[in-house]
């Protein structure tokens, strides 16, 4: 399917400069959003992922519906001060300054495969971060998917020892 053309991209936005791609407007498209999530879970399962990890809040609009498709696991990467148990932690650099990601500490068992996904890969700070907890908790990096890849970006550098899956590249 020809995904990127449900793709709204807005210019200057959040900030000058910005080019945002915009996926709520996919989203909105309930068949098209389906067979996105259908194509993503395909990857995922010959990939033989056991279990599914997506960053808030837009890798929870592609994750869920993942892990609910396969009848697997779904466990969720946030910002700190959100979740209840015992956590563990990565930071990393972004533009300006630095942030942290959390995950719960037993959401992983050793050992488990685990299929990481957000909405889109910039300059991949996000997803290494995220690969670095499930990594931290003795996860193993079944494969990575993304709706959008911005390629100019080249976030896949991060992730060559990876099979990677983006479903629309710009
Ligand atoms: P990265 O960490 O630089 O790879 O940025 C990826 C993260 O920023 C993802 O969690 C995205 O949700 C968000 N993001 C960055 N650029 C865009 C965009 O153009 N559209 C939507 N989300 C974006």
């Amino acid at each position: 399917m020809d995904y990127k053309k449900y793709i709204k991209s807005i210019m200057d936005f959040p900030t000058k400069g910005i080019n945002f791609r915009d996926i709520t407007s996919l989203l909105e498209e309930g068949p098209v959003y389906h067979s996105a999530i259908d194509e993503l879970a395909e990857f995922a399962k010959s990939k033989q992922a056991e279990i599914i990890v997506g960053p808030e809040a837009r890798g929870f609009v592609i994750g869920g519906p993942l892990a609910y498709s396969l009848s697997i696991g779904f466990v969720p990467v946030r910002k700190p001060g959100k979740l209840p148990r015992e956590i563990a932690t990565v930071s990393y650099e972004k533009e300006y300054g630095v942030d942290t990601l959390c995950m719960h500490k037993d959401s992983i068992k050793p050992g488990q495969r685990v299929l990481v996904t957000d909405d889109l890969l910039a300059t991949g700070g996000t997803i290494e971060a995220t690969i670095n907890l499930v990594k931290q908790l003795g996860g193993v990096i079944a494969g990575v998917a993304f709706l959008i890849e911005l390629t100019d970006l080249d976030g896949a550098r991060l992730l060559k020892e990876y099979d990677v899956l983006s479903l629309i590249k710009y």
